[in-house]
């Protein structure tokens, strides 16, 4: 724990779950592991200079992202639940493999925030020389700790703070394995960039409709849902186990391009057969920029005939978790379609 001082204006929580970020060379044993969050400021001394008390809490057990599941979102979301009131803002470490769905997931789950919730993680370990964790971290604080003139927060938005930009979390979508530049939000504009000062992109951040109302933390998640990614030479059998499985509610249909899917009569037929059968269709695009728009071709007019939904520039991280979180809290199907084609949380533009 950080030990407080007088100039202090902010209080962040630091949310360690575990990921790249945390771990550190141990001198015996020559293996990287994960350390002590409570002596986060002998790691990172910088955090000490800023006007801010930081608390810590880590997950027990820290887990590698890649075994990130719903019950992990839903531990966070009790967490940032129960001390809301206690901080000014939450900065969460998370490995990068799943902090894209991470992020999307708690962008739905916590409506109407009125303070920041920053994940941040990192490529290589704190405790490597050349690390980008410091730096990511640091940012990240900064970020999650500051306020404008009438003492609201900056930045009161589910977003990932990773080589110096801050991007909106249901935007976001890991693109790259090694470089430091892991995220792109190709779909949104930055809403901040760190270069001498943090500079804020006002007009992409979105706002609380009121400063003083509590946000209301959505717990409930129903996730029957499989994503069919169309390819060339995919044939009748493994679309159809896709589309009209009968353990799932909703399929997430990756197109190519605009939205658009293999217009042949097999495809369409089964496409209709799985609608019919009552099953939510959303169609995302497979490309990192851009979206859906299925009245231009032919075949994705056919989808939009079949029922299909439109996902418009989502991304299928965000799309995912927007099923989730609206399959949870609604049963009627009809009512989720309407609310997956409309913006909640700045996740699509129309
Ligand atoms: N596999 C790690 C994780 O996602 C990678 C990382 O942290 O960057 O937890």
């Amino acid at each position: 724990m950080i030990p407080e001082e007088k100039r202090i204006k902010s209080s962040i929580l630091l949310i360690y779950t575990g990921g790249t970020i945390g771990m550190k060379e141990d001198p015996v044993e020559q293996a990287l592991k994960p350390f002590d969050f409570e002596q986060i400021l002998q790691e990172v001394p910088e955090l000490g200079k800023f006007a801010c008390k930081i608390d810590s809490r880590t997950f027990s057990p820290l887990i590698d992202s890649s075994d990130v599941e719903p019950s992990n979102w839903l531990e966070l979301v009790n967490l940032i639940e129960e001390e809301y009131d206690k901080y000014d803002g939450f900065v969460i470490l998370h490995g990068t493999d799943t902090m894209a769905y991470s992020a999307s997931a708690l962008s739905f789950m916590l409506e109407g925030l009125t303070k920041p919730v920053v994940f941040t993680g990192s490529q290589l370990p704190i405790g490597v020389p050349r690390t980008d964790g410091k730096e990511n971290l640091i940012s990240a604080v900064e970020i999650a700790s500051e306020k404008d003139e009438e003492g609201h927060a900056k930045v009161p938005e589910v977003c990932i703070c990773f080589d110096n930009v801050l991007m909106r979390g249901n935007r976001t979508t890991k693109i790259n394995a090694d470089n430091f530049r892991a995220f792109r939000s190709e779909n949104w504009p930055y809403l901040a960039e760190a270069g001498i000062n943090i500079r804020y992109n006002g007009p992409a951040i979105r706002k609380p409709e009121d400063w003083d109302k509590r946000p209301v933390f959505h717990k409930k998640l129903d996730t029957r849902v499989s994503i069919l990614k169309i390819h060339p030479g995919i044939t009748p059998e493994v679309v159809r186990d896709i589309l009209c499985g009968c353990q799932t509610r909703a399929v997430i249909i990756e197109t190519y391009g605009a939205g658009n899917a293999p217009s042949r009569g097999w495809f369409l037929d089964m496409v209709r057969e799985a609608s019919s059968m009552g099953k939510i269709l959303l169609n995302v695009t497979q490309c990192i920029a851009g979206g859906v728009n299925m009245d231009i071709y032919a075949t994705g007019k056919g989808l939009k005939e079949a029922g299909v939904i439109n996902g418009y520039d989502s991304t299928t991280e965000s799309a995912l978790a927007k099923l989730f979180y609206l399959m949870g809290e609604i049963q009627d199907d009809q009512q989720v379609k309407i609310l997956l084609e409309t913006d909640l949380r700045g996740e699509i533009s129309k």
